[in-house]
């Protein structure tokens, strides 16, 4: 079986049994100043060519390997147009037909441009479940680190996963607010997860294993 991974690969632990099918490389972010799952350089953004997706998924049926579930890697997956998430949906569709669950990681900016009408096309070609990584619902909180999102864009991904008939899975960051923004982070991570109310909540504890150094050199830390 041929998979074209570029590494490191992530992906949620729940999809431990998934096929990971690297539908793009990196994140197009890529600025959250506590993330550095995507900083090597050959983790620079790129979408993957539909030909050489294809030519995976054809690998994968010859291997036999039995496939239920599809998670489609990096980071944000999402980001690509609806026209290339229909064509990737429909490629897995047509070599694997048994697969039940399709997932990816989103980030709220992905939906902005993309309808409910849409999002409830691709659910309906199998992708079912979007694990967004809200990290806060505190608007300072994710000013400083850079996140690129607020709790009100992050409250109307959230709707417009749940309008289309997917789930969501939600990452919350403990320690993200340090000890000065602690008490604000708390209370307004709450708050965004009681608005939403998303099917899955995961509380993660912010850690730094490559060092602190992108996360103390950031001018607003
Ligand atoms: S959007 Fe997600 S993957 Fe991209 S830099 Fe931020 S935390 Fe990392």
């Amino acid at each position: 079986m041929y998979l074209g991974y570029i590494e490191p690969v992530f992906r949620p632990p729940s999809e431990w049994k998934s096929l990971i099918l690297q539908v793009t490389n990196g994140c197009s972010w890529n600025r959250c100043t506590f993330c550095e799952m995507y900083t090597a350089d050959q983790k620079t953004f790129r979408p993957k060519p539909q030909g050489d997706i294809e030519k995976e998924l054809k690998s994968v049926v010859q291997s036999g390997m039995p496939v239920n579930r599809v998670f489609l890697a990096d980071g944000d997956a999402m980001t690509l147009s609806f026209r290339r998430l229909e064509a990737i949906l429909a490629a897995i569709n047509h070599y694997l037909p048994d697969v039940q669950r399709i997932s990816s990681y989103c980030l709220p900016r992905n939906l902005k441009n993309k309808t409910v009408a849409e999002l409830t096309q691709l659910r309906e070609m199998g992708l079912s479940l979007m694990y967004v990584g809200c990290e806060s619902g505190d608007d300072e909180v994710l000013q400083r680190v850079q996140k690129g999102e607020t709790w009100d864009s992050s409250l109307a991904a959230l709707e417009k996963i749940r309008q289309a008939g997917m789930k969501s899975s939600v990452m919350i960051l403990n320690g993200l607010g340090g000890r000065l923004l602690s008490e604000q982070h708390a209370l307004n991570s709450a708050s965004l997860m009681n608005a939403a109310q998303p099917e899955y909540l995961s509380t993660l504890v912010v850690s730094f294993p490559l060092g602190m150094e992108r996360f103390c050199n950031h001018p607003l830390n």
